[in-house]
């Protein structure tokens, strides 16, 4: 039975992961920080499937115990501070878990477990503001956000451990992924969030955005830059191309994405349209939640990912947004109904 530890247990892409490689019949090991175990999270669902460790990614020796205890002969390295926007304000703290904490990890890897296979999730926003379009391995990266820097020098680390110690690291530059497990502060989120109450007829929301303000309120959603146009796919699809990269003979770097361009305005189209609904009565535009440097247009030139890795994507963007809003309904109406 193959093992395998995941950082970053508790989000998005961990919970999904872990429950590929369960699947797979994997012995999966998540490394968390207590606190967030504590509480119900993405992989609260499988407590009784996986081996959970405790640990922080700031620790050095939390990363090695985990690796101990775990023997893994699969990493994938997922923990981060995952919020580019937010990362304006925590810039240190992102500096520290996305840059230190992969070199951690690394050199944990080298003195511990050195024949361990790693993925490391790398970022499209390490592009940044990209001179050309589509973007793929060879484009130079031009970050424009604190995330984006970290990103850029992890992955810069994953090379060069790989080529100084013959590590097996692999770095997947993954593009947007969505899904039902993102949490509200990711816009994609706030949006399927925006439909749904609209659909509900809720006209201040309960759960409220940055700003501390109800996310909508007086019936309106209020977002930034309509016009930003991302990759976006699904979670789901993306897990798998992480544990391809891992399959393969030799550790390389990959770029993960669709290929195809969504603006938040198209976005906005196909979430309230799945609730019946005219996205323009219920969306506004605010400057003031507008990124201070805003990421150019990223769009994945994934070609050798599907020749190399035979990845493709199978969930389509309308299906994604669907069932994100189909999502935030049912958990609406749940709370709505419990009133
Ligand atoms: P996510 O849902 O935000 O999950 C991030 C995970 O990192 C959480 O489990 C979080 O745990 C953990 N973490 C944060 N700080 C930590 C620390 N100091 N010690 C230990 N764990 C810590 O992110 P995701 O969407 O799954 O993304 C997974 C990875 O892919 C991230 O590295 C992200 O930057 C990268 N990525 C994501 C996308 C995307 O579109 N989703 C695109 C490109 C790259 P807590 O619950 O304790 O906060």
């Amino acid at each position: 039975m193959k093992r395998a530890l995941i950082t970053g247990i508790t989000g998005q892409d961990g919970s999904f992961l872990a429950e590929f490689l369960l699947e797979r019949g994997y012995k999966v090991f998540g490394f968390a920080r207590s606190e967030s175990w504590a509480q119900p999270n993405n992989a609260s669902h499988l407590s009784t499937k996986i081996h959970v460790l405790f640990g922080d990614m700031s620790e050095g020796s939390d990363i090695y115990s985990a690796l101990q205890e775990s023997k893994p002969d699969e990493i994938y390295n997922l923990a981060s501070q995952s919020r580019p926007g937010a990362s304006w304000v925590r810039a240190p703290e992102t500096l520290m878990i996305n840059g230190m904490g992969a070199i951690r990890l690394f050199e944990a890897v080298r003195h511990s477990c050195p024949k361990a296979r790693t993925y490391h999730a790398s970022s499209s926003e390490m592009f940044g503001n990209a001179k050309c379009i589509p973007q793929n391995e060879e484009t130079p990266f031009n970050p424009v956000n604190p995330y984006a820097a970290a990103k850029v020098y992890a992955h810069q680390m994953v090379k060069i451990y790989r080529e100084s110690f013959g590590l097996f690291i692999s770095s997947g530059i993954l593009f947007n992924h969505e899904s039902e497990r993102r949490p509200l502060y990711f816009v994609t989120q706030k949006i399927a969030y925006g439909a749904a109450c609209a659909a509900l007829g809720i006209k201040n929301s309960l759960e409220l955005n940055e700003r501390g303000m109800p996310i909508v309120a007086r019936g309106k959603l209020s977002l930034g830059n309509l016009d930003v146009a991302r990759d976006w796919g699904c979670a789901i699809d993306f897990v798998r191309a992480m544990w391809l990269m891992l399959q393969q003979d030799r550790p390389d770097d990959f770029v993960v994405g669709t290929g195809q361009l969504h603006t938040l305005r198209q976005l906005c189209e196909v979430a309230y349209a799945r609730v019946g609904l005219n996205w323009q009565d219920h969306v506004v535009s605010d400057p003031e939640l507008a990124r201070p440097l805003e990421t150019g247009q990223t769009l994945a030139d994934a070609s050798k990912a599907r020749k190399v890795l035979n990845w493709e994507p199978t969930i389509g963007f309308e299906e994604m947004v669907g069932k994100m809003v189909d999502t935030q309904t049912g958990r609406l109406q749940t709370i709505v109904g419990n009133k």
